[in-house]
Parts: structure tokens; sequence; C-alpha cells
């Protein structure tokens, strides 16, 4: 099997800044599997699909066609051939993703998906299963978990980064909802995997963090 690093947890722990930043070290490819169900819940709206609509969703999901352009330190996500980056990002594509992502048959058809990029190169994944349920078998697993506080902190910053308005209250409520909503799922919860390495970051910095993780990976010998 190619390397897999799994990296879960909820929102706005640092599994993407953390998760870059080891692809980069190791010169793997880097998955963001919350891109994808942002995707989803983006091109469902815009096609006027409903979320209960099963049809429709799974239409969706065959027709679509995904690609990540690594681009500087980021990533570009470019969807059925148009640059959707910045449009995934904003908090209520967040939403529209917790909501899309419950349904059975986008995460099948998005599962399937993941299997087959981690298939083709050692990749370090990000999400909320991938430890669980994408790659049971990964060779490390790691579960990244901060305060609700902190998160909507980090959350702030970033949305002020990019001059956008931000009000702390709201965010750290628009986190604990999609907390639960993940967490409360019954298909692939957010929830730890049991050999999963947990890591809080509400106070260890992303250096410290990531160094730890090389270690872990250079001592069990995931190359
Ligand atoms: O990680 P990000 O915040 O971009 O994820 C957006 C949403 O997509 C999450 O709140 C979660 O509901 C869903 N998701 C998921 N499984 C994953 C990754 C994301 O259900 N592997």
């Amino acid at each position: 099997m190619i390397s897999v690093i799994a990296i879960d947890g909820p929102a706005g722990a640092g599994k993407s800044t953390v998760s870059r930043r080891l692809a980069q070290a190791l010169d793997w490819q880097y998955v963001d599997t919350g891109a994808m169900y942002r995707v989803v819940g983006f091109i469902a709206v815009g096609a006027g699909v409903d979320f209960s609509d099963v049809d429709g969703l799974r239409k969706v999901c065959d027709n679509l066609d995904l690609r990540f352009e690594e681009e500087g330190d980021g990533v570009r996500t470019i969807a059925n051939g148009r640059d959707v980056s910045h449009a995934i990002r904003s908090a209520e594509a967040g939403q529209l993703a917790s909501k899309v992502s419950v349904v059975p048959i986008v995460r099948e058809r998005l599962v399937a998906l993941q299997r087959a990029m981690g298939e083709k190169r050692p990749t370090v994944m990000e999400g909320r299963d991938i430890g669980t349920v994408v790659f049971p078998d990964a060779q490390l697993k790691i579960f990244l978990r901060a305060t609700v506080e902190e998160r909507a902190r980090r959350r702030c910053l970033d949305l002020e980064h990019r001059g956008e308005a931000a009000d702390r209250a709201e965010i750290e409520a628009q986190i604990a909802e999609r907390d639960a909503r993940d967490s409360g799922r019954t298909h692939s919860p957010l929830r730890p995997a049991e050999d999963a390495l947990i890591v809080d970051t509400t106070h260890e910095g992303i250096d410290e963090i990531v160094e730890k993780i090389l270690t872990l990976a250079a001592q069990r010998q995931v190359t």
C-alpha cells in the first residue's frame, strides 16, 4: 500500500496548515477532502439541486471534474473547469458542505475519489473520516483538536486577513453547530480512530506540531 498520513479533526484545529506543511516537507501529494465536500455543496446549490434530491446529488458527483493545482504555498481548486478556490472558502460554503456531507451517496462517491487519489502516490490527506473510513490502514493517523474559542479566534483572523467582516460570537456559534452536525451524523461521524495520535493545538505552535509528526513518521518509517 502507498503511504498515507491521515490528518483528521474539527474545523479550525489546524489541519490544513499542518497537512500542507507535512506534504511540502515530505514532497508528497496533499489532499483536502473538506474542499471536495465544499465543491459538491457549492455546485449543487448553483445547479438548483436540493440536498434531499439523492439522484440530483449523485449526478453532481458523477459529473464532477475536480482538480487541485498547487500554486506557491497554496492550492487552487478547479471544479468543472472553473476556479472555485475563493468561492468555497466562505462560511456559507462551510455550512453547505457540512449539510451535504451527511448524504450517504455523496460520501460514497467522494470516498471512492479520495481512495483513488491516495492510491496514486504518497499522500497527506486531511478531513474528518480519513483515519476511520477512507484509509483505515493509513500508516500514521493524527487527530488534531483545539478549544472552540481558539478555533473561532483563528477563523476570525483568517477572515480579517482576507478583508472580510468577522463576528467572533457568530463564528463560535457556527463552529459549534458544525461540530455537532459532523460528530452527530450516522455516516462516518467525526471521531478519532482508535489508533490515532491526538494532538491538542490550542497552545502548541504549528512548527512544533509539524516537527512532532515528522519525527513520528520517521520513527515508523513512513516514507
Ligand atoms: O475541512 P472543512 O471545514 O473544509 O470541511 C467542510 C465540511 O465538510 C465539514 O464541516 C464536514 O461536514 C465535511 N467533511 C466531511 N468529511 C471529510 C471532510 C469534510 O464530512 N472528510
